[in-house]
């Protein structure tokens, strides 16, 4: 439980990073924020992020009027920095953490997959995943890297939208849509590369209005089309050429893959159009127009569109499938917070991501797996009951990747050898800064409708 005046601090660093995202570039405003949110840094002892902070309000045209008072607090951060850095180097190391990886060897071709396990197809189960040999609780079968991912609304200000990193006291915003925020200029343009420039337009409305999922797929659109660098023919062309029955992330050899064999393996996720009622399909038609409408406005993409018939069909038909995939393939990013010494934890959401080889797993309401996610993004499956040889490994799509206990079940879950387990690992992966701002909102997890996913042939 963080001290009283520690948590205030800590939701002023996040009230001026939100502040941050209605201001002009090289304005006052932005200058003004930046340098309020050194002091806030100073309170909590960070002087590294201080600096970080004035640095930018420099950056941002900080007024010369007020030039002395930032010089003084400079001064004080860099003294109080060097005494602290000196204190550090006389303690202890600390122990290495926990890196966590496949119980059994990877694949030859696909390393980050345990060599037990192989894609099959039936008429019952179409495609699915069955192990080779005996799996026991705790096995981690899987460390899957995922496609496209997003942060959650109420995390905007806390992590960075790029790489998801806890970074509450240094985020900068994004200039053309200042709606998302990053740890880094790193982050600012590799984000920006890989698909921000077609989605920056439409980023803040298409969460806004449509929501996590349409914001996801979104996402994967615009990935998609940076892979091809925005040239939508060599797209169309691509896609044309195309024989989705051969693709098969099992056989395809990752180590040599490139973002387009990749992207096919996500391009030929299951829709589940045939299994969706009148209403949610009229929803999904109609998400895909606004998010259409939207990228041909606001992107340089719509001078193409409006020149061409079929490359605006092209992008429509991209966008929609992609609304269909994402809603039944896309995962829900969680962590665990809580108290070490209690061994007592919560579930807390913080975004949503699509995960090639994850998405292959069928679902069970008594799934035999479980996901864990580790902070560099990917998906770790862990196995929570035994799983006889040539057994199938199920998922389990509608619940939280590990349930957390309930107040009353967490006395008797105390010392559980999985539960402890995951924890550690979820705990030990995170790390998260003992004054890390939180939004101070109630997190609660919503599942989403059951997702009458894969059985696909
Ligand atoms: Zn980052
Ligand atoms: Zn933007």
């Amino acid at each position: 439980m963080l001290d009283k005046s520690v948590k205030r601090l800590n939701e002023a660093i996040v009230l001026y990073s939100e502040s941050l995202s209605d201001t002009q570039a090289n304005s006052e405003e932005r200058s003004l924020a930046y340098a309020n949110r050194s002091i806030v840094c100073l309170q909590l002892f960070r002087y590294e992020e201080c600096l970080a902070n004035i640095r930018l309000a420099r950056e941002s045209n900080y007024p010369a009027r007020l030039a002395v008072k930032l010089n003084q607090r400079e001064a004080v951060a860099k003294k109080s920095l060097a005494k602290a850095m000196k204190q550090d180097a006389e303690r202890m190391e600390e122990d290495p953490k926990e890196e966590l990886r496949l119980s059994y060897p990877g694949h030859e071709h696909m390393p980050h997959v345990a060599n037990c396990l192989q894609l099959q197809q039936n008429e019952q189960y179409g495609r699915h995943v069955v192990t080779t040999r005996r799996l026991k609780v705790g096995d981690v079968v899987m460390l899957d890297t995922p496609f496209v991912k997003t942060l959650q609304e109420d995390c905007r200000y806390v992590r960075c939208d790029f790489c998801h990193a806890e970074r509450p006291f240094t985020l900068i915003p994004c200039e053309g849509c200042t709606w998302v925020m990053y740890c880094s200029a790193e982050c600012l343009s590799k984000a920006y590369d890989q698909y921000h420039r077609y989605e920056c337009g439409v980023r803040r409305d298409a969460y806004s209005v449509c929501g996590r999922f349409p914001a996801t797929a979104l996402r994967a659109t615009a990935t998609a089309i940076s892979i091809f660098d925005g040239d939508l023919v060599a797209l169309q062309n691509h896609l044309d050429a195309l024989d989705e029955s051969r693709v098969n992330g099992f056989t395809m050899d990752w180590r040599m893959a490139t973002p387009k064999d990749v992207y096919n393996t996500v391009h030929v996720l299951p829709t589940n159009q045939e299994r969706r009622g009148l209403v949610d399909r009229t929803y999904q038609i109609l998400v895909a127009i606004l998010l259409h409408k939207a990228m041909v406005e606001r992107t340089e993409l719509g001078p193409k569109c409006k020149a061409s018939p079929k490359m605006d069909k092209l992008l429509f038909d991209l966008i929609f499938r992609h609304v269909q995939t994402i809603r039944c393939n896309h995962q829900l990013l969680s962590f665990y917070e809580g108290q070490p010494q209690e061994k007592c934890f919560e579930y807390k959401l913080y975004g949503a991501a699509c995960y090639p080889s994850v998405s292959m797993l069928n679902h069970s309401c008594a799934s035999n797996v479980r996901r864990l996610y580790l902070p560099d993004g990917r998906c770790a499956m862990i196995v929570i009951r035994p799983i006889d040889k040539d057994c199938q490994l199920f998922d389990s799509y509608g619940v939280p990747p590990i349930l957390p206990p309930q107040p009353q079940q967490r006395e008797h879950q105390r010392g559980s050898g999985l539960i402890t387990f995951i924890y550690r690992i979820g705990r030990d992966m995170h790390d998260r800064p003992q004054t890390s701002a939180r939004s101070g909102r109630e997190e609660k997890f919503t599942p989403d409708f059951p997702r009458p996913r894969p059985i696909r042939s």
